[in-house]
Order: C-alpha cells, then sequence, then structure tokens
C-alpha cells in the first residue's frame, strides 16, 4: 500500500486542482498512526492539515511520516505506529524527533532510545529541561552516527541555514538511517527552493514578504525556505537519497501533501 515514489516522477503533467483532486473529502481507511478505522474527512485547512484521524486526530502530514517509517523501518510488516512502536524493530531505534510535541512525542514517551530536542532560547545546548534536551540543529551536540531516525515535523522551512542542518543530520545519522521530515510544499513543485529570508551578520535580511508559522510554543516562527524539488539534490550533496513518500491513492496525486524520507546508504 505504501510506496517510495520519485517526486519528479510522480509530479501530474497537468497542474492539479487540490480541491477537485481531493472530492469526495472524505475516504474511509485506516491511520498509519493508530490503527484506527474509519473516514477520514478533509476540512478547509488544505490536505496535508486536514483528514484527521477519527481517533487520535494525527493530520495527513504526520500520517505520511508514519508511514515513511513504517515502511523504511518495519519492512512493510506493520500497518500502524502505535503497533510498530511495540516491537523490537522499533524499540532498538536510537530516534532523535526535534519536537515538544505532536503525536510521535506521545507515541515515543518511554522508548528506550528516544531523545526529543528543542531550541531553547535559555538552555545551553546539550542541557534538558523536563527531559527535553536542547539542541540547535545547525549545530548539535551528539556524537557523529547517534541515530537511526530522526523525526523533524514541519521543522526544516523554519531553519536559518538549511545547508548546515541537512550536513548535521546526514552526521548524526548512522548508515541505513534516515530523517523522516515533512514541509510545506506547494504545487506545481518550483525546480529551485526559494529563499525568504536570511541570516546576515545575525540579523534577519528579508528577501520576500516575511510569513510566519505557529512554533512549538506558540510563538511565530518566520519561514526561512520554500522548498522545491532541489530537495533530493540539497540532500544528495550531503549524501542522503531524498524521495517523497505517499500513502493514499488519491494523496499521490498532491505532492504537497508528501512526507520526505531522507536515508543514508
Ligand atoms: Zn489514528
Amino acid at each position: 500500500m505504501n510506496d517510495l515514489t520519485d517526486p519528479v516522477a510522480a509530479e501530474p503533467a497537468e497542474p492539479v486542482d487540490e480541491a477537485a483532486a481531493l472530492r469526495p473529502r472524505a475516504y474511509a481507511g485506516q491511520c498509519e498512526m493508530c490503527g484506527a478505522k474509519g473516514a477520514f474527512v478533509g476540512t478547509s485547512l488544505g490536505a496535508r492539515e486536514s483528514f484527521p484521524c477519527p481517533a487520535c486526530r494525527a493530520t495527513l502530514r504526520y500520517r505520511e511520516q508514519a508511514g515513511a517509517i513504517l515502511t523504511h523501518f518495519g519492512r512493510g510488516r506493520f500497518s500502524f505506529f502505535t503497533r510498530f512502536v511495540r516491537f523490537p524493530e522499533c524499540q532498538r531505534l536510537a530516534i532523535l524527533e526535534a519536537a515538544i510535541r505532536g503525536p510521535f512525542t506521545r507515541h515515543l514517551k518511554g522508548h528506550p532510545g528516544y531523545v526529543q530536542s528543542y531550541l531553547f532560547e535559555d538552555v545551553p545546548p546539550g542541557e534538558s529541561r523536563d527531559g527535553v534536551v536542547c539542541q540547535n540543529l545547525e549545530a548539535m551536540t551528539f556524537a557523529d552516527e547517534s541515530f537511526d531516525l530522526v523525526i523533524t515535523s514541519d521543522v526544516m522551512e523554519h531553519v536559518a541555514d538549511v545547508e548546515k542542518v541537512v550536513a548535521e543530520v546526514a552526521r548524526v545519522l548512522k548508515p541505513g538511517g534516515a530523517h523522516v521530515f515533512s514541509v510545506p510544499l506547494k504545487f506545481p513543485l518550483r525546480d529551485h527552493s526559494q529563499v525568504r529570508a536570511r541570516l546576515v551578520g545575525g540579523e534577519i535580511e528579508h528577501l520576500l514578504e516575511p510569513r510566519y508559522h505557529r512554533s512549538g510554543t506558540d510563538t511565530p516562527s518566520l519561514v526561512f525556505t520554500d522548498f522545491g524539488r532541489d530537495l533530493v539534490d540539497l540532500h544528495a550533496r550531503h549524501g542522503l537519497r531524498a524521495t517523497f513518500h505517499r500513502s493514499h491513492p488519491f494523496v499521490k496525486r498532491l505532492v504537497h501533501s508528501a512526507a520526505v524520507i531522507a536515508v543514508r546508504p
């Protein structure tokens, strides 16, 4: 049911009307996060922030990430994440998640190899607050090859130097490990990622109208990058093979509803 699809090959030849592609705005299925079966109903929020699980409320973008993790680490033997978590195939993984909330933080609590990180402004890097270690993704304090799985959900578009972050993720991943992440992707997928803002001498320089998302601490978080097709090249420069993951037939028509899995060979 799940597959790893080349983003270029998977892109529709003609622009897709998302509203039309989502009609009917509900489908019957099983949640890749919690296994619940039922109706997944679209809302006005767009595909990726929509179609919540009727039981656990995980939205499509989180469920696509769960599907990517199950495909890569579960070898297709597990149909949902909360089951996978209880098995040795998951329990033996060293996992870093850069988040303070979200479905993975809940389901991985108590997992022996789970490390949760966040960039606190008032905590020194490497030190923890309430069990969450402070990390700047551009300069992590972890040793090389520390993790099998790195999870970030709508984080990569907010980092100031994405090249540094991908290099750091590649460094801390073990061979065979993977970074499974979500970022907003707009169709038609642009060829080149667009830099919306950058840091120059510690000051933010806006190249485009500033755009903010709500951060993990509910403060506005500036979008630095709108990603495009060259997201694959960005990862290749650091030895990672990035592909897009889509679970559902109708989602396969929506490039911007994919999770990305970047594997270190
Ligand atoms: Zn669910």
